[in-house]
This record gives C-alpha cells, sequence and structure tokens, in this order.
C-alpha cells in the first residue's frame, strides 16, 4: 500500500490542477492520498469529481495545511480527513482567504520599500485564481528580473526572517489545531525537521502541539536520511504520537516525486491505520471514525 499525505495543487502554490494531480497520483501507485494546499480546499471536488468519474482506485481524504506560529516560528499543520462542509473548516478557510490577501499587501509594501515595486499585484496576477503566497512572489521577482532563481528569491527577500516573511496574521498553533478538531479532522505536525530548530527546542514544540491535541507526526518527509527517520521516530515514542508520511510534492521536478517516500519505522503507528482498511474495499468512501 502505497500512501501519500502531504501534496500540492494549483489551488495553492503546487503546479499541478487537481484532476492531473490524481492522474499523477495513480500512475505512481499510490492508493492512499490527501492534497493538502495551504489554508485552502478549493481542490478537493475538482479532484474527488475527476476520481468517481473514473472510477479510479485512490482513495482521496479531505485535508489541508493551516499556517500558523508558535514562538515566532512560522508552523504548518496539516488537517486530515477534515469535513469541508463543517462550520470550523468553513471558517478557516475564510480566514486564511483573507488574510493571504492582506498579507500580500504588507509583503508588497515591504519589497516596495526595497526598491521593488507593485509586488503584490504581479504576484496575485501569477498566482491567478491560487490562494496567493510567497512562491508566487519569488515568481514575479524572477520575472521582473529583481532575482536569477526562485531560491535566491527567497534567499534574499522571501524566506525565514526576511522582509517578506509576514506572520502577523497568522493564528497560534493551538488556534489552528483547534480548528482542525472542531472540524472533526486529525492534526499532523508538517515537516518537523524543515524548521531547521535546535533538537531542544524541536522537542517543546512537539510537546505544546501534543498539549493543544495534535494526533501526529510527519515522521518521513519524501526521501530523508536514516538518522533524521529516527529522530522523528523517538520523538513520536516519547510524545505518543502517531506518525504520518507525505512528498510534499510540489511540481514535477521539484523535491520529492508524488509517493516517492522512504520507509516507516516498524516501531511507528501510522496515522492511516483510520483509513486503510477501508482503502481495499472502498476506495472512494469516506468513513467517519471517532477520535
Ligand atoms: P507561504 O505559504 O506563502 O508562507 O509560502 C511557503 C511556501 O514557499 C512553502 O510551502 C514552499 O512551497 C515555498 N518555499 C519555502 N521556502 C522555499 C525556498 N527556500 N525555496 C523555494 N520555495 C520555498
Ligand atoms: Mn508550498
Ligand atoms: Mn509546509
Ligand atoms: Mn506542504
Amino acid at each position: 500500500m502505497r500512501i501519500d499525505l502531504h501534496c500540492h495543487s494549483n489551488a495553492s502554490d503546487g503546479s499541478l490542477e487537481p484532476a492531473l494531480l490524481c492522474e499523477r497520483a495513480l500512475a505512481c501507485g499510490v492508493d492512499l492520498l490527501a492534497i493538502t494546499d495551504h489554508d485552502t480546499v478549493a481542490g478537493f471536488a475538482a479532484a474527488s469529481a475527476w476520481l468517481q468519474q473514473q472510477g479510479a482506485p485512490l482513495r482521496l481524504l479531505p485535508a489541508v495545511e493551516f499556517s500558523c506560529v508558535w514562538q515566532k516560528l512560522s508552523v504548518h499543520v496539516v488537517g486530515l480527513d477534515i469535513d469541508i462542509d463543517s462550520p470550523a473548516a468553513r471558517d478557516a478557510v475564510a480566514y486564511f482567504l483573507d488574510a493571504r490577501r492582506r498579507r500580500a499587501e504588507l509583503i508588497g509594501a515591504r519589497l516596495a520599500k526595497l526598491g521593488m515595486p507593485g509586488a503584490c499585484e504581479g504576484a496575485l496576477a501569477v498566482a491567478g485564481a491560487s490562494q496567493i503566497g510567497r512562491p508566487h512572489f519569488a515568481r514575479f521577482l524572477l520575472q521582473r528580473g529583481y532575482v536569477r532563481s526562485e531560491d535566491e528569491a527567497f534567499e534574499r527577500y522571501l524566506g525565514a526572517g526576511k522582509a517578506g516573511d509576514v506572520q502577523v496574521l497568522w493564528p497560534t498553533l493551538e488556534e489552528v489545531v483547534a480548528w482542525i478538531l472542531a472540524a472533526g479532522g486529525v492534526p499532523v505536525l508538517a515537516h518537523p525537521l524543515k524548521y531547521r530548530q535546535t533538537a531542544a527546542r524541536l522537542r517543546r514544540l512537539v510537546a505544546a502541539f501534543k498539549a493543544a491535541g495534535g494526533a501526529a507526526l510527519e515522521v518521513v518527509v519524501g526521501r530523508q536520511g536514516a538518522d533524521d527517520t529516527r529522530f522523528m521516530a523517538q520523538l513520536c515514542r516519547q510524545h505518543e504520537l502517531q506518525a504520518s508520511v507525505g512528498s510534499d510534492f510540489h511540481r514535477p521536478g521539484l523535491w520529492a516525486e508524488l509517493g516517492d517516500i522512504g520507509p516507516l519505522p516498524a516501531e511507528c503507528e501510522p496515522v492511516w491505520s483510520r483509513w486503510s482498511d477501508a482503502a481495499a474495499t472502498r476506495p472512494l468512501q469516506r468513513v467517519k471514525t471517532d477520535y
């Protein structure tokens, strides 16, 4: 059984339309998929309709990747199997749609001060119907020749601690976990190693996540080193959390491919045990469990 519980469509900063993302996941042999767009669930309906129409053997979980802050650190929390029609999910998505627009204006103002005007309008044009994010600013800066690559845009202007790293509108870790729980979903701390924290501070983050009601950690993200996997498995054990896995796929050729994820240590309790039994026999039906 091939599982991928973290990837992006063009509803946020991925390059593929939701249906094409599903088609690619099938080609990659994925059986259970969660599309976890940044702060939006706009891709789910199209993906799910396409799968149903194809009768494709892929179980799709309604999911999201929420932005938040914990002690001035930008953190991402994935919500798996959320009820996207619940008041909590609707409230959260509406909040973020507005917050991301306002944040884009703030980023634009900061870049203008650095001599790069028109970035908000430019990034919105790049984003089109997609949820606006820093990658759209990176592409705008590249198009205008302010940087030679999107990587450079993040290194100089958009990455952690740079001018475009605007967090003021993000909710707290506790708030997004509460939203996910209220929407009947399973909160998963996304890519803990990506935050580049010391082991001690990462432990404090995981403890705060657990205390807030968090259920699982992303133990394996794409193809990572065995030491990293062991460390994540240890954090799961210490904090009694389940384990999730994902590629964080954004576009072909960038980072990991869909479903191309290293093995999960046997000691870990997979978060997908909640859904995988049903996946074999009832690929497209949502199964509500109690948690
Ligand atoms: P946002 O959701 O607007 O805060 O933007 C964060 C997104 O930017 C991440 O999900 C990545 O897709 C992308 N990103 C973050 N850091 C980098 C980087 N150094 N180079 C390229 N893309 C990045
Ligand atoms: Mn992204
Ligand atoms: Mn993320
Ligand atoms: Mn992601």
